[in-house]
């Protein structure tokens, strides 16, 4: 498997797929891949003709004094790993070729997106937006695969597609998790010892969510007092966000009384975590 890195190449690509009549998938990533990313990419070889995968550390998410810089980038590891499944497409591209000079376009994302994320990454899902719609007009995908780890993500994209009425069918995976229930990032690999130990906080709070709600605790305020002491008890250095939410709109979910989704992101020292749990 060669890396396809131009823009000739990828069209090439897609025009022997149209004409042989192949439902493609997308599988959009930042690589630094590990299981979480390869379920999804499973799910795509298992119910499409044809798989595309790309591999693109995207510059217009992350804001100034994120962590671009030092994003984990693993290019020959994980093509080592998609090559071992079977992928045989691999789209690769250069910043330059995402964002040529005169490059100025960006969507504005949906209402669901200033929520959550956006009060602590307010330019965050616009970047998302704007590369995910590029990356399906190039690939010209039939299906897009995402994981339910990025939920908020998961929203903003099934907006934009209802919205924009772009032709592609998407797909949310489940999130896959370490043996002790962490939830699988490119960023736990900043985690020493230690914090990996405290991070297994995340999920222990949502799923003392799920069990406060199945015993019937039903107000929404209760709940997430008790989801941020359990976070700060168990040591996480501070929270931006630990909320039951409407699971469409993302709004606070003060009363419960059907389907909601628990949301927590929180740092570990410098490292940014994210995790949430469908609940109902
Ligand atoms: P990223 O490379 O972090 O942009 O993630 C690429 C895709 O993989 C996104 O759709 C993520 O939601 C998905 N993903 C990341 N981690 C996991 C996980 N632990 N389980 C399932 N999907 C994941």
């Amino acid at each position: 498997m060669t890396p396809i890195r131009t823009l000739e190449a990828l069209h090439e690509l897609a025009d022997g797929f149209q004409r042989a009549n192949e439902t493609v998938g997308i599988v959009p990533t930042m690589g630094a891949l590990h299981d979480g990313h390869l379920s999804l990419v499973r799910q795509s070889l298992d119910e499409t003709g044809e798989t595309i995968v790309t591999i693109f550390v995207n510059p217009s998410q992350f804001a100034p004094e994120e962590d671009l810089q030092r994003y984990p980038r693993t290019l020959d590891a994980d093509l080592e790993k998609l090559s071992a499944m079977g992928v045989k497409h691999v789209f690769v591209p250069e910043s330059a070729l995402m964002y040529p000079p005169n490059f100025s376009t960006s969507i504005v994302p949906a209402k669901v997106a200033t929520k959550l994320e956006g009060e602590f990454r307010p330019t965050h899902f616009a970047g998302v937006a704007t590369v995910v719609l590029k990356l399906f007009n190039m690939t010209r995908a039939d299906v897009a695969f995402f994981g339910q780890k990025d939920y908020q993500q998961v929203c903003v994209i099934q907006a934009m597609v209802e919205d924009f009425n772009v032709p592609i069918e998407v797909r949310v995976c489940p999130i896959i998790r370490e043996a002790d229930g962490l939830a699988m990032s490119s960023r736990n690999r900043y985690l020493d010892a230690e914090q990996r130990k405290t991070a297994l906080v995340l999920y222990r709070t949502l799923n003392h969510v799920r069990e406060l709600i199945s015993s019937g605790q039903n107000d929404g305020f209760e709940i997430v007092t008790e989801m941020r002491q359990l976070l700060i008890d168990g040591g996480v250095d501070s929270i931006d966000y630990a909320v039951v939410a409407d699971p469409k709109t993302l709004e606070t979910a003060n009363f419960i009384d059907g389907k909601v989704v628990a949301l927590i992101a929180a740092h570990v020292g410098k490292t940014r975590l994210i995790d949430n749990l469908v609940i109902g």
